[in-house]
């Protein structure tokens, strides 16, 4: 019997693990490690081996490869940074209809993670600048690694701090994003071991009930909005009207909550109104 080929051992094991999309999968590792397939060195065969017993571990596969698409863009990622998530685009969907083109903008992404939220928000907006803030310095280096990438880097900054205690200005950013942790402590365990084992827990834990960080953000997040600003924050599924309530409590308006892809509400929306 003819031995099998690369591309049915990876289908085989991927199968046997019952992870989704085998084949994809399979044709994904190939093109990465060993571009040239079915023409392969003994070292690519080593390297794709290499990349299926780590899918077999459940790493989900951006990790293995280091690259995430998100919105219009490829995004480096690792184990320091959550692997941005195509529900999340609805966040930058939603910010660049709040956007104009042609005026310079002040942009603050707290939590910034990848940067896929900030970066792809300033390379629609050429007039705007941005601040990432995040407390892992691990973090914050992809995202500076990424700006450098989509050639951003001179419209960006990234600071490494606890955000709380980052001392901006009154009312210096037009407009915040955020992706904050806010899964409830006791459902981390229960998430996929893709998320669980391979996403930072600090990029996921939410305190006791989730609404941890959003409370933490309403503290300061006003203050450090210029009037007529926007605040977009992602939700978890069933979240969206308690966040809406800790953040009109400060004084901000809801203009919208919108859906994700699948239906799910997933980013509040706010303003802050401009004083009469
Ligand atoms: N959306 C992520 C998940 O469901 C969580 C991200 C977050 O806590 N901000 O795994």
């Amino acid at each position: 019997m003819a031995e099998k080929s690369l591309r049915e051992t990876l289908i085989n094991g991927l199968v046997e693990a019952g992870i989704p999309s085998p084949r994809l999968e399979a044709d994904i590792i190939l093109k990465h490690a060993a571009p040239s397939y079915p023409e392969t060195t003994p070292d690519e065969e080593k390297k794709a081996e290499e990349m299926l017993r780590r899918r077999l571990c459940r790493e989900p596969l951006d990790k293995i490869i280091g690259c995430r698409e998100f919105y219009k863009s490829y995004f480096k990622v690792n184990q320091n940074v959550l692997t941005p998530r195509p529900d999340t685009e609805i966040l930058v969907e939603k910010a660049l209809l709040l956007l104009p083109e042609e005026t310079s903008l002040q942009l603050l992404d707290l939590g910034v993670g990848s940067g896929c939220i900030l970066l792809s928000l300033l390379a629609e907006r050429k007039m705007a600048c941005g601040t990432g803030v995040d407390i892992s310095a691990a973090a914050a280096d992809i995202a500076a690694e990424n700006a450098r990438a989509l050639g951003l880097e001179s419209r960006c900054r990234f600071i490494v701090n606890d955000w709380n205690k980052t001392d901006f200005p009154p009312e210096s950013f037009d407009m915040i994003v955020s992706n904050p942790p806010y899964i409830p402590r006791a459902e981390i365990a229960l998430l996929d071991r893709e998320v669980r084992e391979y996403d930072p827990l600090i990029a996921l834990d939410g305190g006791e009930d989730g609404f941890a960080c959003y409370r933490q953000l309403a503290a300061f997040v006003p203050l450090i909005l210029k009037p007529g600003g926007c605040i977009l924050l992602e939700s978890g599924a069933g979240q969206a009207e308690r966040i809406a309530g800790i953040f009109t409590a400060t004084g901000l308006a809801l203009v919208e909550i919108a859906k994700d892809l699948s239906g799910i509400n997933r980013c509040v929306i706010l303003k802050k109104e401009v004083a009469k």
